[in-house]
């Protein structure tokens, strides 16, 4: 019944327009863990340096996060220094300081090797398939990346692909792994090397599902103000895979309600500088937004009505 994650547990330094935050908790694997928390357990594996303030993921551990599989090694934890201009929608590295991921070599405890869900969250695509051969049976396999991995660790990324069910990235980082403009084009290129369906997230703009069956789309939640975009994607995939293990079904009707989820978490983790909004976060709130998608998004087809209009033009 497991969902298990890699990812970075890191400190990130960011700036945005709105102000700037020094050394606070961040990482691929502390905001999944945060959203998907919500919806299913989760077990955490990852290293953190003798530097990272461990008391500030209590919140996780309250929420059930399992870290047996978080290491503690000696030396400096992963650093990201970043920054957002005025659109916030994308995310300039300024400096990628690897620390102790650097010889990370993860050793799943044996209550995690069992996992029926595993989320590859966005880190070195090696320890992605590191971790994933020591997982026995997995029923669905996703992974999310980044520009940094693409750029650097593209075979690595490639072989993993032939090796996961579903795959999570942005649009800027489809483009730069198939090189093609076109994300439909993109996307065909990505399920042609192996995953069964691609989410495509477009920041503010929501996020695209492709699979055999089809498109669907999800809108990004209208908010007056967004502060921090850090960790909105990694918020995306816990919301979505979180959603989907507590429901424990893998079709289309659930996977377009898992975008939903994930959209909805997305929204939640950029009001607030760092995982601070996930922190207080309850489920009832995630579901009460997933209310306001729906409303947002209902129509009515008026065929009939369209008919009348178009037969009063002529
Ligand atoms: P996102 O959800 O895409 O905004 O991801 C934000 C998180 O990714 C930040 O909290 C960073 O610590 C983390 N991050 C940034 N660069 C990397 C990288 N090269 N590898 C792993 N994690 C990263």
């Amino acid at each position: 019944m497991s969902l298990v994650v890699v990812g970075s547990v890191a400190l990130d330094t960011v700036e945005t327009p709105f102000g700037r935050a020094e050394a606070v908790l961040g990482g691929s694997g502390t905001y999944f863990s945060a959203a998907a928390s919500l919806f299913h357990p989760v077990r955490l594996v990852g290293v953190v340096g003798d530097d990272y303030p461990v008391d500030e993921l209590g919140f996780l551990r309250a929420r059930g996060v399992d870290m047996e599989g978080l290491e503690r090694a000696s030396g400096p934890s992963f650093h990201w220094v970043g920054r957002y201009d005025f659109d916030l929608n994308t995310a300039h590295t300024i400096d990628t300081r690897l620390g102790v991921f650097a010889d990370f070599k993860p050793q799943l405890p044996a209550s995690y090797r069992d996992a029926e869900w595993v989320f590859l969250a966005n880190i070195d695509p090696d320890l992605q398939l590191e971790v994933l051969d020591q997982v026995s049976s997995p029923r669905l396999v996703a992974c999310d990346t980044m520009n940094f991995w693409i750029q650097g660790k593209k075979d690595a990324l490639l072989r993993l692909l032939e090796r996961i069910d579903l795959m999570l990235l942005n649009e800027a980082e489809i483009r730069q792994l198939t090189g093609k403009a076109n994300l439909l084009r993109g996307a065909r290129e990505v399920m042609a090397r192996g995953p069964k369906a691609v989410v495509v997230k477009k920041g503010e703009h929501g996020a695209m599902l492709y699979t055999d069956e089809g498109v669907f789309f999800v809108p990004g939640y209208p908010l007056e103000q967004v502060f921090d975009p850090t960790g909105a994607g990694d918020s995306f995939a816990g919301g979505f895979l979180g959603h989907l293990a507590a429901g424990g079904v893998v079709d289309v009707e659930h996977l377009r309600r898992a975008m939903v989820y994930g959209s909805a978490m997305g929204s939640f983790a950029v009001e607030r500088f760092s995982a601070g909004r996930l922190k207080d976060l309850t489920v009832e709130e995630v579901h009460a937004r997933v209310r306001e998608f729906r409303r947002m998004t209902h129509f009515e087809l008026a065929e009939r009505a369209g008919e009348a209009l178009g037969s009063g033009i002529r």
